[in-house]
């Protein structure tokens, strides 16, 4: 057995501040009843590879966190060797070549600021704290998404090390079985992305945010009116909507649809304002803003005001093509029994092109379902813990699968990308990670016809 040496931090189980450590890396509070059995923070490429090594030559496993804003912390396991990348923070931005460099535990707001000051843009998360690493492994849902794809899209290349302790470069020309998997494996994926090679865009020219506020009782007409715009809503709008028991922080229960518009061009932003402007609903809102752009410090207020830290979390979701008759029942009973705010219901417009790209990352559909409780107070969570998942089991009939974004696989099984794809990756870690170094998602749909049977067997 050797001793693990490296320039970075190690912390091991039973040390003082050792749980504050773990507990201090979740966004969701929620406690695991799991604990490593030491945490590293690697400085660097050569402390990762002397962790990998360490932890073969003792039989341990390896889990890694970059920003920690998984909901499932898949990253906690016990008796684990985990690693935090957040010293692997660094990044730069070539203009000319329209590319960024960055590491995992760049934050997608960090790298979304600095890109904004050259006029430049990414289609980062939505939120503060949120790392690209976990982010752009699972899909990655930025802003401006539904023009500029899933943002793992992306992503040219990245820098990983394997389960063999070695640095590789992935791309579509260089290890490209691998390059395949980390685009939408996500808590699945087995390797350690170092660094991350991106594509960047110019900063698009006329943004703007527009948000209608409905009361409640107008849920079957809001629904129904986004229902039925359906793909007809201009790309440039990232269309949401958020029903929520207390309506900026001041109105009772409602509905509350954004329409934030990245337009290049006058044309598409007069053309993405019409639609809002147009709404046959409008009148019916308490509140509907003029398009107003909020720069980009108040756009990351704005979506943290709904996702708190210091909260414990349980959170599930769905893609769906279901028509609305038959998900108005369930979104009535979602109203009926929403835990009070911030927890919130989000209604995503999606409407995809078709996927292009060849990777992981497979399922994705007109609707996008999530469901987010959120509490305080510790004691709270037998309250309010279940109600994302069993709202979710009633209405599982109705959906084609999940994101890994808000996935919740520890407390109901789902499909998170193609059999087809699944195979594929359990392929391809068969080859990568023989001896099982990294850890799969906490479950997975059976996905292929024998193991159906074996199980009805
Ligand atoms: C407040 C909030 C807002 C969010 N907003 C969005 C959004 O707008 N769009 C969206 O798509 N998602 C969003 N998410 C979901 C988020 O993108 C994912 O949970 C993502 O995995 C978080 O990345 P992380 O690095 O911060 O998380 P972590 O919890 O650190 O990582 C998640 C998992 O990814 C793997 N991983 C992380 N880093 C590495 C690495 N360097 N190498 C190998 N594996 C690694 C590990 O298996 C880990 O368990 C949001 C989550 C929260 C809490």
């Amino acid at each position: 057995m050797e001793n693990l040496k490296i320039s970075g931090d190690i912390i091991i189980r039973g040390e003082k501040g050792f749980d504050e450590l773990v507990m201090g890396t979740l966004f969701n509070k929620i406690d695991p009843k799991q604990r490593p059995s030491m945490v590293v923070i690697p400085n660097d490429i050569h402390d990762i590879i002397n962790i990998v090594r360490y932890a073969k030559s003792v039989g341990k496993r390896i889990t890694i966190s970059s920003g920690g804003h998984s909901f499932s912390a898949n990253f906690i396991r016990e008796g684990a060797v985990l690693i935090l990348m957040k010293n692997f923070n660094q990044y730069s931005v070539n203009k000319d070549a329209m590319t960024a460099e960055a590491g995992p535990g760049v934050g997608g707001s960090v790298l979304m600021k600095a890109l904004y000051k050259e006029n430049l843009f990414f289609p980062a998360g939505h939120c503060k704290g949120v790392c690209i690493g976990g982010y752009l492994l699972q899909g990655g849902y930025g802003w401006n998404g539904r023009k500029l794809g899933i943002a793992c899209q992306s992503v040219l290349a990245m820098d990983i090390i394997t389960a063999n302790g070695e640095l590789v470069h992935a791309s579509p020309t260089q290890n490209a079985d691998l390059f395949w998997a980390a685009r939408g494996s996500g808590p699945g994926f087995f390797g350690i992305v170092v660094k991350f090679y991106l594509k960047i865009y110019p900063l698009p020219k006329y943004r703007a945010i527009m948000a209608h506020d409905f009361s409640i009782k107008h849920l079957d007409d809001v629904y129904r009116w986004a229902y039925e715009a359906g793909s007809s809503i201009p790309k440039a709008i990232e269309f949401q909507m958020i029903m929520i028991q207390k309506m900026l922080n001041i109105l009772g229960p409602g509905i509350e649809a954004f329409a934030p518009i990245f337009a290049d061009t006058e044309d598409e932003f007069e053309e993405a304002k019409t639609f809002m402007h147009n709404s046959p609903i409008k009148k019916k809102a308490i509140i509907a803003t003029p398009a107003f752009n909020p720069g980009i410090e108040l756009l990351y207020k704005g979506t943290m005001s709904h996702y708190p830290e210091d909260h414990h979390w349980g959170v599930d979701n769905m893609w769906t093509h279901a028509s609305i008759d038959d998900l108005l029942p369930h979104i009535k009973q979602i109203a009926e029994t929403l835990p009070p705010a911030p927890s919130h219901f989000l209604w995503l417009n999606w409407h995809p092109g078709n996927l292009k790209t060849d990777m992981a990352y497979s399922k994705e559909d007109n609707i996008y379902m999530a469901l987010y409780s959120c509490w305080k107070d510790a004691k709270d969570t037998e309250k309010y813990n279940n109600w994302a998942f069993d709202t979710m089991r009633k209405m599982e009939h109705l959906a084609v699968g999940i994101q890994l974004a808000d996935e919740g696989l520890h407390r109901r099984i789902a499909a998170f990308m193609s059999d087809e794809n699944l195979q594929k990756v359990q392929e391809i870690r068969a080859k990568r990670d023989p001896d099982g170094l990294f850890y799969e998602w906490h479950s997975k749909p059976i996905f292929n016809e024998r193991m159906k049977e074996l199980v009805n067997d």
